[in-house]
């Protein structure tokens, strides 16, 4: 009775805040099997996302218990007279209001009902590599994918380097770690999604079949349709991982040994690290550097006597996998590729852990935030693509100049190979063949210092951006956050008519992830 009271209420609403011309009866007759809720921590939860800075009130949250709930709502708000907008929520983790919507419904897809992980194929211990995958709710948390994938001795190739990510807002993205030089980000594992688009419509799609649909929607940004299966390419786990840090203070011998190691790709895994990646080293301290814990204690080399000079430092961050029955030849093969590289020597930094503790390193840094109520606050960030045959302008422009030595939290940097993305997915990549991600990971803080605060952070990244287009290096946003209709249109460039067309095709009245500020509803 008091769930019928609710939809009820939930209801009224969309009648009432929207203008909602739908008959009642026909919401009515939606026959959801879960949840339309208009409780006010639903709507709070909704309205809110870990960048901090935007609030957009939906008028009800629906929290699916089936694929067919989404059919229902989405087909619901295309076939009304009015319209009312419908956004897909993930985890809520994005930083610019991408998930939110005022004038509709948001679904709320992970941890829901629908929340399961089916159909691992049961080729194991086969080893058929095309045959090995995992079929997901689009809802689902990265984590949970590999807790489950992991008790068949299995796991997925590509990863993020946080795992509390909903699979469908990563791949709605493109989902990078330091996996992708070698596999590709996220959206290039991917062998079939079930996407419920814009009129309502659930469709499989693939490489094969409605393939369309299928690369518009991968680093889509929610505007074709909602992801409510993925069926993601799985490899034997492995058992455990040796994570290396060493550090340079000449950039261009860091870079060159970056580029170096994401060059060997296509070489056999014993002849290759697993995991690429590194960071810009700031001033020490819990905010600034919660991503890098373990320069260790027991380290011979102290970072400050190095950042001495007043220069800048840099870490390479590398790892190599290995089972324990090939433990006897790790340590000669990580000294073989070590040896080419050009890092301050005494600078190695090593620890060993299971895989599934270096994948869900992040998590553990969360806590210890969290603990210092240091998580909950805004998230100024921004994750740039940068071209390689700019980046040692960046270094200087930004991190020497704009940055001025100084951080509000961690900065990522690391290259990857253009030729493991698709070019028929959405997203837009610089045009060289080896581009770096640059991710200024920063806190606002409202601790008294000036530099830490959400509008010098934000005045700071107006100057990077401000930087980039004065010197003409030709950045790429990732997770790219814009106001108006001439950005979005530069940032696409020649991508932009084939967006422009199959937003038309899959999403005509324009009423999926609105939040993302690319198109206005119809209505
Ligand atoms: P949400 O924020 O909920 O949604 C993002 C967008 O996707 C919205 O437009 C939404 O409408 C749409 N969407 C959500 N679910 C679906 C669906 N099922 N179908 C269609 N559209 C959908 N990214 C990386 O690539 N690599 C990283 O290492 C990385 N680390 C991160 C660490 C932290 C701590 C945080 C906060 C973010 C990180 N990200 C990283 C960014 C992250 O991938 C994106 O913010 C992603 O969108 C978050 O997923 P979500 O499930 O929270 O999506």
């Amino acid at each position: 009775m008091a769930t019928k009271l609710l939809l009820l209420f939930a209801i009224y609403r969309l009648i009432v805040v929207v203008g909602l011309t739908l008959d009642p009866n026909k919401l009515l007759r939606l026959g959801v099997e879960g949840q339309l809720s208009v409780h006010p921590s639903d709507l709070k939860t909704a309205s809110s996302d870990f960048g901090g800075v935007k609030r957009a009130e939906p008028v009800a949250v629906l929290h699916p218990a089936l694929p067919e709930d989404v059919v229902h709502l989405v087909k619901a708000a295309y076939e009304s007279a009015h319209g009312f907008t419908v956004s897909a929520r993930g985890h809520g983790h994005s930083t610019n209001g991408q998930a939110q919507t005022t004038k509709g419904v948001v679904i709320q897809m992970s941890r829901s009902r629908v929340s399961r992980i089916d159909s691992i194929n049961p080729t194991w211990p086969m080893v058929l590599e095309k045959l090995m995958y995992v079929d997901v709710w689009g809802g689902e948390l990265w984590i949970d994918v590999l807790r489950s994938t992991l008790k068949y001795g299995l796991a997925p190739k590509s990863w993020t380097d946080y795992l509390y990510l909903s699979v469908g807002g990563t791949l709605s993205n493109g989902g990078i770690s330091g996996q992708a030089f070698n596999h590709g980000p996220q959206i290039s594992n991917v062998h079939e999604l079930d996407v419920v688009t814009g009129k309502g419509e659930l469709l499989s799609c693939s490489e094969e079949q409605n393939s369309e649909l299928f690369h518009a929607v991968l680093g889509g940004l929610g505007q074709f349709g909602i992801i409510t299966r993925a069926r993601i390419t799985l490899e034997l786990a492995p058992q455990r991982v040796r994570w290396i840090r060493v550090l340079y203070s000449n950039f261009s011998a860091f870079t060159d040994d970056q580029e170096y190691l994401i060059s060997l790709h296509g070489q056999p895994a014993a002849e290759k690290f697993d995991y690429v990646e590194g960071f810009v080293i700031v001033d020490e301290g819990l905010v600034n550097n919660w991503r890098s814990s373990f320069f260790s204690p027991q380290n011979p080399v102290k970072i400050s006597s190095l950042k001495a000079g007043g220069g800048l430092l840099y870490s390479l961050e590398i790892t190599k996998n290995y089972d324990e029955s090939n433990a006897d030849t790790i340590d000669q093969e990580i000294e073989i590729l070590l040896k080419k590289l050009n890092f301050i020597p005494a600078s190695v930094f090593t620890a060993d852990l299971p895989y599934v503790d270096f994948l869900d390193r992040v998590h553990k840094a969360e806590l210890k935030l969290r603990s210092k109520g240091l998580w909950e606050v805004p998230h100024p960030w921004v994750n740039l693509f940068v071209p390689k045959s700019r980046i040692a302008d960046f270094n200087e422009g930004v991190f020497k100049g704009i940055l001025g030595n100084k951080s509000s939290g961690p900065i990522l940097i690391y290259p990857m190979n253009k030729n493991k993305w698709d070019e028929r997915s959405s997203v837009v990549t610089p045009d060289e063949e080896v581009f770096y991600l640059v991710a200024l990971l920063r806190s606002a803080l409202d601790n008294g210092e000036e530099t830490q605060t959400l509008e010098y952070l934000s005045n700071q990244n107006r100057q990077i951006r401000r930087f980039c287009d004065e010197t003409g290096i030709n950045v790429k946003q990732y997770l790219p956050h814009y106001n108006t209709r001439q950005e979005w249109m530069d940032h696409f460039g020649d991508k932009w008519a084939q967006f422009y067309q199959r937003k038309m095709e899959f999403d005509p009245r324009r009423i999926l992830a609105t939040g993302q500020q690319i198109f206005k509803p119809s209505f």
